[in-house]
């Protein structure tokens, strides 16, 4: 398969919008759409679909290195491009601690589909934002040769750029568009599309207060400056990423059971359970149309 030809892996995009029925939402003359990002590829589902696709455009067939942790969706979205498209990918795995252990599910799903792992001490990973720092780490892993690279969790300005798609699609459908937050790209794009009078919020999923000066430097790359109405709700992390209280888990478990949605856990649950809480609070005017991105699904409703 042609890697410039990603139409090929025939995407369901534009993804679908669906109402749904809430009365958390309706009884404060709120609207709720499940906007279905989860849907647009079995294999690389939701916002990765959106921020790989032009970064692919732009690898034109040279092998993609990027970073993530040992759970990342970005890193099981990469590899699996690389095996339906035909390309290699390389993936620079946080914690030194792992090389050698059995590796879990996920990045057996990476190694299953052709990525070459390589594990990097924490302290050296969080610097290979440095130039020096990540020349020498690709130098020692023997990876230095005409890779594209991706940064972790696949924000990039490019990332970014394959966003406002995303706002497009809701344009003139939503004043609101809400999506869970890890690296920023996502949300840059998304309030960079939408126009129109509509707003991007965003719901960081990880504990810390630097995704407002984050997302503001990806849409400087991106966009040349500030792009959109966005702003961010810093309450719903949870106590951090990968943290799934009971409490949370309950309230996930919940919106499925009423909506048959299957709700993942670490980024789109924190989302919907800000928005419940929002609507409760009384913050969006009655007649408001609520778009809640669905940017990915559980592990367990993958197809593999
Ligand atoms: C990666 C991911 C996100 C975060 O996207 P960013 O662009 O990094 O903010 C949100 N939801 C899901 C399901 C993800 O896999």
């Amino acid at each position: 398969m042609n890697v410039f030809d990603l139409a090929a892996l025939r995407p369901r995009l534009p993804s679908p919008l669906e109402p749904v029925a809430d009365e958390r939402f309706a009884r404060h003359g709120v609207r709720l759409l499940l906007k279905r990002d989860d849907l647009i590829h079995p294999d690389l589902p939701g916002n990765k679909w959106r921020k790989l696709a032009p970064n692919l455009r732009a690898a034109a067939g040279r092998p993609v290195l990027t970073f993530g942790g040992a759970y990342s969706n970005h890193l099981r979205a990469t590899a699996a491009a690389g095996r339906l498209l035909g390309f290699p990918t390389v993936g620079v795995v946080r914690g030194d601690e792992l090389a050698g252990k059995p590796l879990n599910a996920s990045l057996t799903a990476c190694a299953a589909d052709g990525m070459r792992l390589h594990f990097v001490d924490r302290a050296t990973y969080r610097r290979t934002s440095e130039p020096e720092v990540l020349a020498e780490l690709l130098e020692r892993i023997g990876e230095r040769e005409g890779c594209w690279i991706v940064p972790e969790g696949g924000s990039n300005a490019l990332a970014a750029q394959g966003c406002t798609e995303l706002g497009r699609e809701l344009r003139g459908r939503a004043d609101v568009a809400a999506v869970a937050c890890g690296t920023g790209g996502t949300l840059a794009g998304l309030a960079a599309g939408l126009g129109g009078g509509a707003r991007a919020l965003g719901f960081p999923v990880l504990k810390g207060g630097f995704l407002g000066e984050r997302t503001s430097a990806l849409q400087m790359e991106a966009f040349g400056g500030p792009a959109g109405d966005w702003s961010l709700d810093e309450r719903f992390h949870f106590g951090g990423y990968a943290r799934v209280p009971p409490a949370l888990d309950a309230f996930a478990r919940d919106f499925e059971a009423r909506h048959g949605l299957p709700v993942e856990r670490l980024y789109v649950a924190k989302m919907l359970y800000g928005l419940v809480a929002l609507a409760g609070e009384g913050a969006f005017p009655p007649g408001t149309t609520v778009a809640a991105v669905i940017t990915g699904r559980p592990q367990s409703a993958a197809s593999r």
